[in-house]
């Protein structure tokens, strides 16, 4: 059976609108590279922008390499489609004979069929229309299929581009969202919970490159529950290359809340804790901004108060792409990711370590500052930027 031998992969073009066009492309083109590096031995001359899609040539590879490629370029964020192509000439002749070439090994599986053209080069001597006639006629003459237009077993999609023509039968959805590394960077905060990993892959979809930082309150919470951190930090690396991980200790911290503060307070004071440590080493980092899992509602403390008094300890920008989802919906997204058989795996969050017995619902800004002034914040955030350990992500 002819084997395809281009990937022809398509992007979002309201995204690409405008001045950015060129660097969106280059950024997607890089992404491209780094994920298929695996796969293809020379990727970087076999990976080329043309006319608003990317064109990746594939020397033959065996069916299960085709299947890795694939999965793999089913992660690249600003892709939204793309296709196991074969190349032709330009001109009338070729298109024909590659298309049945390309029909043949379908003749008793499809009925109907219907031929799809779009056309970026305009000095081809037929629109698209013409050639959706012609060769469709010579696709019923040769094959026997019937023409449906409204509902056709089969598509032959054709693009006809200023060198070459593409064929190919499917289009493969792909995840959509903008090209990682387009819009900044920013840092995650990733608990171990179902929340925070799919958080953060809502940040990557949306072009951010992620970091990500962890607490954690060894000795009192298990090594088992750091390394599941790192597991699903790098499960999210599906969709980004190269990353690092924060692990910072915090049983000092949750420490001194415990014993100057308010026990209501406890959870709130620890949050808001984390989000100020974040703040200082994403700042350090170049993040343009924290991302949480949080989620209005999901469990009774998570009201607008507490979201509210605990985000006003960052002043960098604080992301919660959760905050209106259901948790059935996170539950199903993680599951898409990868991220649900890691976050489900038993373990110790250091939050619920030392869980005061009646949480502050309604928390109110002037008790939270209140009871902050008895920590010495600059303190616990300048301990904590001296004691963090980071993990590079290949
Ligand atoms: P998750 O499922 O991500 O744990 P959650 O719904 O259980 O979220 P909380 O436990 O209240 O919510 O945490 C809210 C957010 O705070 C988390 O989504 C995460 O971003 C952050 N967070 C909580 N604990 C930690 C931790 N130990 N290290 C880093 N971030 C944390
Ligand atoms: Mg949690």
């Amino acid at each position: 059976m002819l084997q395809p031998n281009r990937i022809i992969c398509h992007y979002g073009e309201l995204a690409l609108k405008g001045g950015n066009r060129n660097f969106f492309e280059k950024k997607l083109q890089e992404n491209i590279q780094k994920k298929l590096a695996a796969f293809l031995p020379s990727p970087i001359e076999k990976i080329r922008r043309e006319y608003g899609r990317i064109v990746i040539e594939l020397d033959f590879p065996n069916q299960k390499d085709l299947e890795k490629i694939q999965k793999n370029l089913g992660q690249v964020f600003g892709l939204v489609n793309f296709s196991m192509a074969f190349e032709c000439d330009l001109d009338l002749e070729s298109i024909k004979k590659m298309a049945v070439e390309i029909f043949e090994p379908l003749e008793n599986k499809a009925e109907t069929f219907r031929v799809s053209t779009r056309r970026s080069n305009k000095n081809f001597p037929l629109n698209s229309e013409e050639v959706n006639r012609q060769i469709g006629a010579f696709l019923v003459e040769k094959s026997g299929q019937k023409v449906s237009l409204k509902n056709p077993d089969q598509t032959l999609f054709l693009e006809i581009t200023e060198k070459k023509v593409f064929l190919y039968l499917k289009k493969i959805s792909a995840v959509g969202g903008l090209p990682v590394g387009t819009a900044g960077r920013a840092l995650a905060l990733l608990s171990g919970g179902l929340d925070s990993p799919v958080a953060a892959f809502y940040a990557l979809k949306r072009g951010l490159n992620v970091n990500f930082i962890h607490f954690h309150s060894r000795p009192h919470t298990s090594a088992a529950s750091v390394e599941k951190v790192f597991e699903l930090a790098k499960k999210l690396q599906d969709f980004q290359a190269g990353s690092k991980i924060f692990s910072v200790p915090f049983a000092q911290v949750q420490k001194q809340i415990m014993l100057n503060c308010p026990e209501s307070l406890r959870v709130i004071l620890y949050r808001r804790a984390m989000l100020k440590i974040s703040e200082a080493i994403g700042r350090k980092n170049k993040a343009g901004a924290l991302i949480t899992g949080d989620s209005l509602g999901q469990v009774a403390s998570q009201t607008l108060e507490n979201l509210s008094v605990v985000g006003e300890a960052s002043n960098l920008l604080l992301l919660r792409p959760l905050i209106t989802m259901d948790k059935e919906e996170i539950m199903q997204k993680a599951r898409q990711i990868g991220t649900y058989d890691i976050s489900i795996l038993p373990h110790d969050d250091c939050c619920t370590r030392l869980m005061p017995k009646k949480p502050e619902l309604h928390a109110r800004l002037d008790q939270v500052l209140e009871a902050e002034k008895n920590l010495d914040m600059e303190k616990i955030i300048q301990d904590s930027l001296e004691k963090l350990e980071i993990i590079e992500l290949k």
